[in-house]
């Protein structure tokens, strides 16, 4: 069930072949990718034609070295203009092919995002709340930023550097078929010793490097946020002591990965650099027979010459797949957020006109772990049911399955008598409004985010919600009122002021369910009343769930259920459930007891 991205979730398997994808995602745009290739081969293969134009010029003086007047200058003229125009068709290709891979890599690239946009909106709730906006956003930017690095650059660089081995091939086997066979070895060899460094144990490797670097990135940034926690408790020693490993990790991984891969990389470099080693036996054999010493000489000396020249291609593939299989990896990353899937949505959805919410033998957990088991209860219409219990009992869990976060494991959740997966989610969350303590308001007006509860709402009706919500008197003071936009100008506000402009779009919205979290952390007397108040209006008349923390709220609910380790333990008004004298009543002592040491401390505060 849990949908963590950076988890090895059940979606593996469909991500699993990262390097296959890579090519499918590249040839999204076809037409514009095959062009780029075919321009790059063909830049390659004009770009030689300098050479070759020269070779024969060369071989021409050569030649007439001693017969002068056999010198042709308009055949050396032709083949100089030849060299020239193919230098510059060269490069000209060679844009036209850039231009074709950037276009097909914006394409692909904005047709990516929007799919991504697209599919995060549709999947549930509860993904956003497991996976912060910080991960995804480096899925997004990181990893599809870098498929378009590598369809606009990496792939006519791979195309032309797989074209120019094969290209000075044929050119070498036109001239001496034998001196061509001699420099295919060293290819074959470097081929065998080049897929080493990109076979699956270096996509392990690749995999692992990513992954410690991720660690490290995330410690640090952990380290850092928290420094004015770790100075406060003078733990820097231990908190660093993460960031440390991390990099340590990172740093004997680097090391194995170097040892390794050494050996093999070392022989590829020395074949590579040495090419001309397999050449000079064969030139000496085949020097016994030769009748035409000069042409010989000059063959042999174009070929050597010439060999050299797969350097660069070889050099530049090897760089190009290691980076490849990055890229592979950022797509398992990208393709596991993919493989979440959305919940299904009901195929003739149902609405309703009464609003108790029953839940009947509802278990449900979070991967392994199981968060609530076997829960049954009614909250009514137009009553305050009021969840209670320690910390980690499954409160939050109970709220976040009515707006359908997750889909329960079995049992159901009715709304109006009818399971709220037949209801359409767009209705579900027209029906259902949620304050949750996690707030966020968009970098627009005050206006525009209290309206979003309700877009088609006058002003008159945000001014009259912001009042129930008792915003309307600090917006009043902004330098803009309901226009200033928020996040701006130096225009903060504070976590209470957040809060009621929050609770300001629920009473918007008028749902006829309403499911929240009694916040905690803003306990300044004035501000835990004002929004008591705007708790007040928005629960009027409505079904409200309610993860009870003040006492108040708990004493008025109309039913109290008593969550412990994810099941209703208890269930009743709160009179009753006090005189029971079971795990309620203990509970509420606590509460009180707690409540007198603080007014107590008050008491010794204002004495002082
Ligand atoms: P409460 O609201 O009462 O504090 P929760 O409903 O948040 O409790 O949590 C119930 C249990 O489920 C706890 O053991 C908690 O660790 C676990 N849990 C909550 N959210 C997640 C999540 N997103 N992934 C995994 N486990 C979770």
């Amino acid at each position: 069930m849990s949908s963590s991205i950076m988890a090895n979730s059940e979606g593996e398997n469909k991500v699993s072949n990262g390097m296959k994808r890579m090519w499918e995602i590249a040839f999204t745009k076809k037409a514009l990718v095959l062009a780029s290739c075919i321009l790059a081969i063909m830049s390659v293969a004009v770009s030689f034609v300098p050479f070759i134009a020269i070779y024969y010029i060369i071989s021409h003086l050569a030649v007439n070295m001693s017969n002068p007047n056999g010198l042709e200058g308009s055949y050396m003229i032709r083949l100089g203009w030849i060299a020239g125009g193919a230098a510059i068709g060269a490069i000209l290709l060679n844009f036209l092919a850039l231009m074709c891979s950037h276009l097909a890599a914006f394409k692909t690239l904005y047709h990516l995002k929007l799919k991504f946009a697209n599919h995060l909106a549709s999947l549930p709730m509860g993904f956003h709340t497991e996976n912060s906006t910080g991960k995804i956003r480096k899925v997004v930017d990181e990893n599809i930023e870098k498929i378009e690095g590598f369809i606009a650059h990496q792939l006519p660089d791979i195309v032309g550097s797989f074209a120019t081995p094969i290209v000075i091939l044929i050119i070498l086997f036109v001239f001496e078929w034998r001196l061509g066979l001699a420099t295919l070895v060293p290819i074959i060899v470097l081929y065998i010793l080049q897929s080493i460094y990109t076979g699956k144990n270096a996509m392990k490797f690749i995999k692992i490097y990513q992954d410690s670097l991720e660690d490290m990135n995330n410690a640090s940034v952990e380290y850092v946020r928290g420094i004015s926690v770790v100075k406060a408790f003078s733990q820097t020693i231990y908190s660093f002591r993460k960031f440390y490993d991390s990099i340590k990790t990172y740093g004997d991984f680097a090391l194995a990965y170097t040892k390794t891969f050494k050996n093999g990389f070392v022989m590829f470099l020395v074949v590579l650099n040495n090419i001309y080693i397999f050449l000079v036996p064969v030139i000496i054999w085949l020097s016994g027979g030769v009748t035409d010493y000069p042409q010989f000489a000059m063959s042999a000396l174009f070929y050597l010459i010439f060999s050299v020249s797969i350097t660069a291609p070889f050099l530049k593939l090897m760089y190009v797949s290691q980076k490849g299989k990055q890229i592979a990896d950022g797509i398992q990353r990208m393709d596991r957020v993919f493989s979440v899937e959305p919940l299904p949505e009901a195929e003739n959805p149902k609405t309703v006109d009464s609003f108790d919410i029953v839940f009947q033998n509802v278990s449900f957990s979070y991967g392994e772990s199981e968060a609530l088991s076997g829960v049954s209860f009614t909250a009514r219409q137009r009553e305050v049911t009021a969840l209670v219990g320690p910390s980690g009992s499954g409160k939050s869990t109970i709220a976040h399955l009515i707006p359908r976060f997750y889909d329960v494991n079995s049992g159901d959740i009715k709304i109006g008598g009818v399971d709220i997966r037949h209801m359409s989610s767009q209705y579900l969350m027209q029906i259902v409004s949620f304050v949750f303590q996690e707030i966020f308001l968009f970098q627009q007006s005050i206006l525009d985010n209290i309206k979003i509860g309700n877009k088609d709402a006058s002003r008159e009706e945000v001014i009259a919600a912001a009042k129930a919500a008792q915003c309307h008197e600090f917006i009043k003071r902004l330098p803009m009122g309901y226009d200033t936009v928020i996040g701006t100008n130096n225009i903060h506000l504070s976590g209470g002021e957040k809060q009621r402009i929050i609770i300001a779009r629920a009473i918007l919205k008028d749902a006829p369910i309403i499911v929240l979290d009694e916040a905690t952390a803003f306990a300044d007397p004035e501000n835990e009343h004002k929004i008591q108040l705007a708790f007040e209006q928005l629960m009027k008349n409505k079904t409200v769930i309610i993860i009870a923390h003040r006492l108040s709220t708990v004493r008025g609910a109309d039913k109290i259920l008593v969550i412990d380790e994810g099941r209703l333990v208890e269930e009743g008004k709160h009179d009753v459930l006090v005189g029971s004298g079971g795990r309620y009543s203990h509970m509420w002592q606590q509460y009180t007891a707690a409540m007198s040491w603080r007014i107590t401390e008050g008491q010794v505060a204002n004495n002082a």
